[in-house]
């Protein structure tokens, strides 16, 4: 019965791969993977929920009626992509532990091995030295978003950062818009 519950204790659904806490099962890719620098992505999520409310529900009304609908789907839109590629694994790789001292000395003389994880990298993985772990389809460390950009979150991230740009046009638009009308 103990040595059930120990060997039940490593698929524990909260665990840590280098500085990364991940949520989800050991056995499968972590559901939700947090990166060492969370309080940058909460400040950023703050911003860009303060933003839209001043925008959408107070500002965008003294403009023009589409323009709060624009807003209205932008905003929550925005902040949708920004929560998933925060959350999402971008395809980081645990260290392994199942090797013994012999097989580390032969897997040492490859060029490809990363020495903190412990593991063979293909060509599209890297070790992220803030995170402390290995990323598949490496992109980069974003601190904004306080983790790595790699597979599996790279095509969130940049439908942020294009909805985010997009954003910014819609702030400007708005800001011109309340200008024009209070000269008027
Ligand atoms: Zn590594
Ligand atoms: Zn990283």
């Amino acid at each position: 019965m103990l040595e059930e519950t120990l060997q039940d204790k490593p698929k524990k659904c909260i665990y840590k791969i280098g500085k990364v806490l991940c949520i989800g099962s050991h056995a499968t890719k972590p559901f939700i993977t947090i990166g060492p620098q969370w309080p940058y992505s909460v400040c950023l999520g703050i911003i860009i929920i303060c933003l839209g409310c001043l925008f959408v529900g107070y500002l965008s009304l003294k403009t023009y009626f589409i323009l709060n609908i624009i807003g209205a789907a932008l905003v929550p839109f925005c902040l949708l992509l920004f929560i998933i590629t925060v959350l999402k694994d971008p395809g980081v790789i645990s260290k392994n532990k199942d090797i013994d001292e012999v097989m580390l000395n032969i897997l040492k003389q490859d060029k490809h091995f990363c020495d903190k994880c412990l593991r063979i990298k293909d060509f599209k993985t890297v070790h992220c030295s803030e995170c402390c772990v290995c990323v598949s389809n490496y992109d980069h460390h974003c601190i904004v978003m306080g983790k790595c950009i790699g597979g599996g979150n790279i095509r969130y991230f940049y439908a942020f950062v294009f909805t985010g740009m997009i954003g910014v046009f819609y702030l400007f638009t708005v800001i011109i818009c309340l200008i024009i009308n209070t000269t008027d």
